[in-house]
């Protein structure tokens, strides 16, 4: 199918004139065609149809005349993948809330729609109107993880625009990313205009004001339409440079690498006068003031979530040294229990959605979980709308809360992460759990009628030895014998991935595991487990973590191999039917990227490295120190509950440092207004009892 796939053009489809016609803003503009009456015809021979239609319930279609600033927000990915993502839902409210801008959304076409619209000429397109991106002010792509970035340049092609950001004029869109994978955007620095890091809530409003300024300057100026009129490159580069003084925007056009003569990175420098030269993470200090998404879209066919979420709040401190998500939202911001209690009966009474998710990094660890809790299952009991609270901690707290929110339900499934096997790798991690704790938590959980339980863990971490390994069979073997005492059709279910490391994380410096050594360690799992038969083992394919870990921590030189992969075909990198590794490997062969230089390798101090010109807020100094702490096998308490240790989070945000229970400060963990930092002091006691 790969090979099959049509070769990329960047053809644009209509003149500089016509383009700048439909780039006005508001009355000035003339209405882009809508691709609908094309791509009707071709839906029937597609898989999922339905993806491609619109009309959810809570869309927004806003007249294109009536904006002066149009959006398209994408997930890199299909419809029932990226559909559900909070992020780009509470982006798409936030945008269509102003008076002046227009938010679409797009997704990623499967392959089959794909090589129709290349045949019959149909571009990347909205879903609400089915107007192409190349009419878009901004194009603006989450990336939650890197293995999207081909479908990015797909997207891009596609949509007719330049998929090189150096190859686009003043009427092409500017393409921006954020997510999780743009604190390192570098592997995609040729191709986008931005990368936005941190909270997306307030930076898009002043992005948006920029654009909107930018178009009055230069595009209204143009009104004649005529090609001599058209604004040339340089207007462009006022847009970018406008950009690169917004808080949270980082235009990888106006720094430049350099490297050492073997080939490491020396640093990364601005060329541009005045851009700064470490790049801030933009930070939503208060959620209150972001009750979003209140109008949750409702997707016309399957999607990975069909419920309605609410995050009940963003950060995490409990220090997970290989958890990129709980070091670059840090610090915690809770949202108020009555906030979460009013988002959610106002929203299950909107969408009619029967599932309610209580979304954060760890959500049992919410200050007030206990009463957040107890009042929705109070709220629903009785009736068919049942609560979830994707929290994999383990101790009992966690199956109290489960309890409470199953009394609508049966009990069937429970979820814990203990991602290590052996006591000692726990201690690496900082995953601070026992084996009694793990015990203690499944025999109570058993013994209150659940009957399965998932157990999460890595192979692959720094440090890690053949006896690690082994301890994750015994430990799932443990428990299983454990759950058989309760009741023979209860199950045990053990899921072991491979470690990728991650920027801007303790473990940044750490050598990932090639696959064929995932493969044998996944081997000695399923070797110990043999005689279990009732235990059930699922593995990530090994070869998966390898374009994350190439694109997670590589430089601006992996760029080429993430053009030439997706001049090959590749597409969908972290789909398992499609074989895109081959693909990857050619790529890599012909642009020279040595996989194994860039991801095998452990770095040392000095080494600068990609990111480092890039603030997610967390100190280098601090992670390195907690990197030779996790080689000590040393652990580090939440700083929720007892001293801070100067992350560097908090300074950058006149935050007052916490220094829990035993005196002086403490981190927000109630939001203002709600206790804040006069807030009683926080203790383990008072986070178990959840209140
Ligand atoms: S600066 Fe201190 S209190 Fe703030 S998140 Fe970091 S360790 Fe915790």
């Amino acid at each position: 199918m790969l090979g099959t796939a049509p070769p990329p053009s960047v053809t644009p489809l209509l003149a500089p004139a016509e383009r700048l016609a439909v780039r006005r803003p508001g009355a000035a503009a003339t209405t882009p065609p809508s691709y609908w009456g094309a791509l009707e015809p071709l839906l029937p021979q597609v898989r999922k149809p339905a993806q491609y239609v619109g009309g959810e319930h809570n869309q927004v279609v806003t007249p294109w005349q009536a904006a002066a600033t149009r959006w398209l927000l994408c997930y890199p990915d299909t419809y029932e993948v990226g559909q559900p993502n909070q992020g780009i839902q509470i982006l798409y409210e936030v945008l269509n809330e102003r008076a002046t801008a227009l938010a679409e959304r797009a997704y990623a076409p499967w392959v089959d729609l794909e090589a129709l619209q290349r045949e019959h000429d149909i571009p990347t397109f909205s879903l609400e109107t089915h107007r192409p991106l190349w009419a878009f002010d901004v194009f603006a792509v989450s990336l939650p993880h890197e293995l999207g970035h081909t479908n990015l340049l797909n997207l891009l092609d596609l949509g007719r625009v330049p998929h090189r950001a150096a190859d686009r004029g003043a009427l092409d869109p500017i393409v921006l990313v954020g997510g999780h994978a743009a604190y390192n955007p570098e592997p995609l620095a040729p191709f986008v205009d931005a990368a936005v890091m941190g909270d997306g809530e307030e930076v898009v409003l002043a992005i948006d004001d920029v654009v909107r300024r930018w178009k009055h300057d230069h595009l209204e100026a143009h009104a004649d339409g005529t090609d001599a009129a058209s604004p040339g490159p340089e207007a462009r580069h006022v847009l970018l440079r406008r950009l690169a003084d917004v808080e949270g925007v980082y235009v990888p056009a106006f720094y430049a690498p350099r490297y050492h003569d073997d080939g490491r990175l020396k640093r990364t420098v601005p060329v541009e006068p005045g851009v700064p030269a470490l790049v801030p993470k933009r930070t939503v200090q208060d959620l209150e003031a972001w009750p979003y998404p209140r109008k949750q879209l409702v997707p016309m066919t399957e999607t990975v979530h069909e419920r309605f979420s609410v995050e009940i709040f963003r950060g995490c401190t409990r220090g997970c040294r290989f958890c990129q998500a709980g070091m670059i939202t840090r610090p915690v911001r809770e949202r108020r229990p009555e906030t979460v209690q009013r988002l959610v009966e106002e929203g299950v009474r909107d969408t009619g959605f029967e599932e309610v998710g209580l979304l954060s990094l760890s959500s049992a660890d919410h200050s007030a979980i206990g009463p957040i809790a107890r009042d929705l299952a109070d709220t629903y009991e009785g009736t068919t709308t049942s609560l979830s609270l994707p929290s994999t901690r383990v101790d009992a707290f966690n199956v109290t809360l489960s309890n409470e929110l199953a009394r609508n339900g049966r009990r069937t499934g429970l979820t814990f992460a203990p991602e290590a096997g052996s006591e000692r790798m726990r201690a690496v991690i900082n995953k601070m759990v026992s084996e009694d704790d793990l015990l203690r938590t499944a025999e109570i959980a058993f013994s209150e009628g659940w009957r399965h339980i998932k157990l999460y863990f890595m192979v692959g971490l720094p440090t890690e030895t053949d006896e690690d390994v082994l301890a994750i069979a015994e430990l799932g073997i443990e428990t299983y014998l454990l759950a058989r005492r309760h009741g023979r059709a209860n199950k045990v279910t053990i899921s072991v991935g491979g470690f990728v490391p991650k920027p801007h994380t303790p473990f940044q410096w750490a050598a990932q595991d090639p696959p064929e050594e995932i493969r044998r360690k996944l081997s000695l799992i399923r070797h110990a487990i043999k005689d279990h038969s009732g235990l059930k083992l699922r593995t990530n394919d090994p070869e998966e973590g390898v374009i994350e870990g190439l694109l997670a921590r590589g430089d601006r030189r992996v760029a080429a191999a993430v053009e030439r992969a997706w001049q090959l075909g590749a597409r969908f990198d972290g789909w398992h039917e499609m074989p895109t590794l081959a693909t990857w490997r050619q790529a890599l062969e012909e642009t020279g990227v040595d996989l194994a230089w860039f991801s095998y390798r452990e770095r040392d101090q000095r080494e600068a490295l990609p990111w480092d010109h890039l603030d997610a807020g967390l100190d280098k100094d601090w992670l390195w120190e907690d990197w030779q702490d996790a080689q000590g096998d040393q652990q580090l308490d939440d700083c929720r509950w007892s001293a801070c240790y100067d992350c560097g989070v908090c300074p950058g945000l006149s935050i007052e440092h916490d220094t829990g229970y035993t005196g002086g400060y403490r981190l927000p963990v109630l939001p203002q207004g709600l206790g804040g930092s006069d807030a009683l002091p926080v203790t383990p006691e008072r986070y178990a009892a959840g209140g």
